[in-house]
């Protein structure tokens, strides 16, 4: 997708369907951001992604992360800018 291939990632991620939101640092880890449009369930998911290894990530749908994520509350946030401009 083109959204992914513009924009600089730090770590590997082999979900295919993934759009990159950039990445992102809170002082402690250096994250990617993804929007995931089928994610688990068939649900939309935002993932953060913060090592190479397979489970190096935290993920979550809109309903669950609002307030309780500031990570996947900035790639809601970013999603949201990128949307309006598509
Ligand atoms: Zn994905």
């Amino acid at each position: 997708m083109s959204w992914r291939n513009k924009t600089v990632t730090i770590w590997e991620h082999d979900c295919d369907s993934c759009f990159s939101l950039g990445p992102h640092s809170d002082g402690h880890h250096d994250y990617d951001l993804y929007w995931c449009p089928t994610g688990n369930l068939g649900m939309a998911t935002f993932v953060a992604r913060f090592g190479n290894d397979g489970e190096q990530y935290i993920s979550g749908g809109l309903a669950v992360i609002v307030d309780t994520n500031p990570i996947l509350t900035e790639a809601q946030l970013r999603y949201e800018l990128v949307r309006q401009r598509i």
